[in-house]
């Protein structure tokens, strides 16, 4: 028999075999193992696994997961809407490794039109590309004619990039006319819906040729593990998507997938109550005398069925500007203090010194992110807590 360091190492030969897993398994490995030479290198040609950067059962069980939610069909009053069969996703780290791949991928050597006032890291990256040899011209959120105006300046666009609903103000944005817009340019629509996720808008059915996730929210649903994903047709996922991920390696951990997998498992009835409670705020906060504004989506501005609801997201501004709407966030005890979104707790944050401060201060005010706006990712709370708890630090 062999020696103990030996023995360290190779176990007691544990059986490999899934046996007949109730809830799959996590293939939690960095790479595969051949019974011969001839097998590893028919892998290395072809498309088995071999090393988990490049593929992983438990994530690819992932992506087969959220390409099915794309591809749910879509009643509207004319019919049936969907996706094509073929379409796929990728799964990333974290959503800005999805979206960054996407721009780099989509855009490099070329032109990408991509709207502003949206989530501020993306805003950030997207500033930064010119460096790396991509143009990027932006056109306000929610305006159509503007995205027009600046896909039709000068060369035509690799990509036109959106984000519906917006981070942290909610506009919202055709996917059906913003994908007409870019086609006739010859480019490709890329749609940001963390914010409705495929239980509330499935671009692909209104023409968008990629929609991306930030997983780490309303996806996974528990706020403990980061991700990313993409979603289009396989021709594009393999041909511009897949050679990006794997050699600048961007691939997320087999548990991340695995940990998404169970979220998604609860997302349809997650978020009927994060939308029935974010509905429930959003009325409250309409009638409030300290409420300047309210930012809560209105589906009826889209072709009917596009977004099923206003969604779990909401943002107001408190009267007083950044120190009263500051004083609210410390006088609230049941809503919590934390700068992301998508979690089964109700979460606050005030963009103008917290999400967006990574832009700087008169383009966050461009954007109409003024300092008195709070933001609110609306959870699973009974909503009458929730009515009280904000009424009361208004007060
Ligand atoms: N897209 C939107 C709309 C977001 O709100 C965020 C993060 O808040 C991201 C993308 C980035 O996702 P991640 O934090 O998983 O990189």
């Amino acid at each position: 028999m062999s020696g103990f360091g030996t023995r360290a190492v190779h176990g007691a030969g544990e059986a490999t075999s899934t046996a007949e897993a109730h809830v799959a398994p996590i293939f939690q490995t960095t790479a595969f193992t051949f019974p011969a030479a001839h097998e590893a290198i028919e892998a290395f040609g072809g498309s088995g696994y071999i090393y988990s950067r490049k593929a992983n059962p438990t994530v690819r069980a992932l992506e087969r997961h959220i390409a099915a939610l794309e591809r749910a069909p879509v009643e509207v009053a004319e019919g049936t809407l969907q996706a094509s069969e073929d379409a796929d996703s990728r799964f990333f780290g974290s959503g800005m490794a999805a979206i960054s791949a996407v721009i780099l991928a989509m855009g490099a050597g070329g032109r990408v039109v991509c709207q502003s006032g949206i989530y501020g890291t993306t805003e950030a990256m997207v500033g930064r590309l010119d460096e790396l040899g991509v143009r990027v011209d932006l056109a306000p959120v929610g305006d159509l004619e503007a995205l027009g105006t600046a896909v039709a300046r000068d060369m035509p666009p690799a990509l036109v990039y959106i984000e519906s609903p917006a981070n942290p103000l909610l506009q919202l944005t055709d996917v059906r006319r913003a994908a007409q817009i870019a086609h006739e340019a010859g480019a490709r629509l890329a749609v940001d819906a963390t914010f409705a996720t495929p239980a509330l808008l499935r671009p692909l059915a209104w023409g968008a040729d990629l929609v991306l996730h930030s997983t780490t929210k309303f996806m996974s649903g528990y706020g403990v593990v980061l991700g990313g994903v993409v979603s289009g047709a396989a021709e594009i996922l393999t041909a511009k998507i897949d050679p990006l991920r794997q050699n600048f390696g961007g691939v997320a951990d087999p548990f991340a997938a695995w940990m998404t997998g169970l979220g998604l498992r609860t997302l349809a009835v997650r978020m009927e109550r994060h939308v029935a409670n974010a509905e429930a705020l959003a009325r409250m906060l309409e009638d409030h005398p300290r409420v300047e504004r309210v930012f809560y989506p209105d589906p009826g501005e889209l072709p009917a069925g596009q977004l099923t609801s206003g969604g779990p997201m909401l943002s107001f501004e408190v009267a007083g500007g950044e120190q009263e709407a500051l004083a609210v966030v410390d006088r609230l005890s049941l809503i919590t203090l934390a700068p992301t979104l998508g979690t089964l707790d109700t979460l606050v944050q005030h963009p103008y010194t917290m999400s967006h401060s990574v832009l700087p201060e008169a383009r966050r005010r461009e954007m109409g992110i003024q300092p008195g706006i709070l933001r609110v990712s609306v959870g699973l709370e009974d909503p009458g807590d929730l009515i009280e708890d904000l009424s009361r630090a208004l007060s």
